[in-house]
């Protein structure tokens, strides 16, 4: 595995706050690696150490074999606080960035003016930034931060400030850049809008990690063998289907546990025979439930359950 990105036993503290703890991070090249964990977690820290606006307190960190500084010009930084130049014209401010990035003046407000229509953003070029809302200026920074076709792009909550509509249009255009080439890590502390984009996964908790790896295998790691069932006819009874092992009734659906060596294609057809269903599937575990079911493993139910209401209400 070549990693564009490599973090080795990295710690940083910030007086008696333990912000990252031991942290070991591989991005491997053209991968889209969602950088996971609740609000405090230290995937801010991290990535500013990736990018070399802290330094470490221990350990190692290289971005393209170098440091960050080194390699700025292949690498784009959306940083979490916004930092528009509230009084300069938005094209003007993007066109700056991009000069300062190395990109020649030829041909540059044209492509300005292309990613502005790409981010539904085309009227925008003659305003100044204070005139756009929240969401708008986080569209331009995400503009600045890619325009000079960066090798390695690392995004502080990309999707911050933005509405749904919005945050799926940026997760489509991070997919594009993947699908370029690109190598991407993005920290989110949304786990749905990860869910949909990223190919691997990182996840912290209070400095830790806690999770790595390809999004299936930790899928598969924490898959709950359990059939999802909405029966047409709702006292219809699937006890005596071969292959379950028990039937709960959660969420408005029938959760049959699979039995232990039973297939689980081969209980999801015996359950659809069994009775007409309005659906049946076998259910994947979400990144919230994973995470969910990862703090109650090492820190305990109090724990998993602050985590449960900390994703529900932000
Ligand atoms: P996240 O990005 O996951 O929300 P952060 O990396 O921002 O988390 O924060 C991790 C921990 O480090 C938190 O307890 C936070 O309060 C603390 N922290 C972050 N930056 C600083 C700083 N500059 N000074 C003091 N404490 C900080």
């Amino acid at each position: 595995m070549t990693s564009v990105i490599s973090v080795r036993d990295v710690s940083k503290s910030f007086g008696p706050t333990r912000a990252v703890i031991d942290l070991d991070l591989e991005v491997p090249r053209g991968s889209l690696c969602g950088f996971l964990g609740p609000n405090g977690a230290g995937k801010s820290t991290t990535i500013r150490m990736i990018m070399s606006i802290f330094h470490a307190d221990r350990g190692a960190i290289d971005v393209l074999g170098t440091s960050a500084l080194n390699a700025k010009d292949r690498i784009g930084y959306l940083p979490e606080e916004r930092g528009v130049y509230r009084k300069m014209r938005v094209g003007a401010f993007i066109e700056y960035i991009a000069r300062l990035k190395g990109l020649p003046r030829k041909g540059l407000r044209s492509r300005v003016e292309q990613w502005l229509e790409r981010v539904e953003l085309p009227d925008a070029r003659q305003k100044r930034c204070e005139e756009l809302s929240k969401g708008m200026q986080q569209k331009v920074q995400f503009l600045s931060a890619i325009i000079h076709d960066p090798e390695v792009i690392i995004l502080d909550e990309p999707f911050s400030g933005l509405d749904p509509v919005n945050a799926q249009l940026i997760g489509s255009i991070i997919e594009e850049l993947r699908v370029e080439g690109r190598t991407i890590l993005f920290s989110t502390h949304v786990l749905p809008q990860a869910e949909r984009i990223c190919d691997r996964i990182v996840m912290i908790d209070q400095g830790i990690k806690v999770l790595d790896g390809p999004i299936d295998e930790i899928r598969a790691q924490f898959d709950p063998r359990v059939i999802k069932v909405d029966p047409v006819e709702p006292d219809h009874r699937y006890d005596d289907v071969v292959g379950v092992a028990g039937v709960e009734s959660r969420d408005g659906h029938l959760h049959l546990r699979i039995a232990d060596d039973a297939q689980p294609t081969d209980v999801l057809s015996a359950v659809v025979a069994h009775g007409p269903v309005r659906s049946a599937c076998i259910a994947q575990p979400t990144l919230d439930e994973i995470f969910i079911e990862q703090v109650f493993r090492s820190r305990g139910s109090d724990a998993a359950a602050e985590t449960r209401e900390e994703l529900t209400h932000g």
